[in-house]
């Protein structure tokens, strides 16, 4: 069962491309220059959400911390906590 929530508030993404570079599995860039979680459900508030699993979630969290305007954000999906 995922264990994590990975989320992106792609309204206040600009565009870097550094997280599709650190992980290129989860994340690309899309052609209006902003990134996208691939197979992320988008939101109404226009963040974008995916269930991730354990094994998956250092690959998001370097991606997390690669990003300079800290917009990926992790979650546990079981507490509600926010990892980054
Ligand atoms: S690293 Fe952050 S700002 Fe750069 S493309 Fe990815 S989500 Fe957007």
């Amino acid at each position: 069962m995922a264990k994590y929530l990975l989320e992106h508030d792609r309204p206040n993404c600009i565009g870097c491309g550094a997280c599709a570079a650190v992980c290129p599995k989860f994340w690309e860039m899309n052609d209006d220059g902003k990134s996208d979680i691939k197979g992320g459900k988008p939101r109404k508030d226009e963040w974008q959400e995916l269930e991730i699993d354990e094994k998956d979630f250092e690959t998001n969290r370097e991606a997390a911390e690669s990003c300079p305007v800290n917009v990926i954000h992790i979650k546990n999906k079981e507490t509600g906590e926010k990892i980054i």
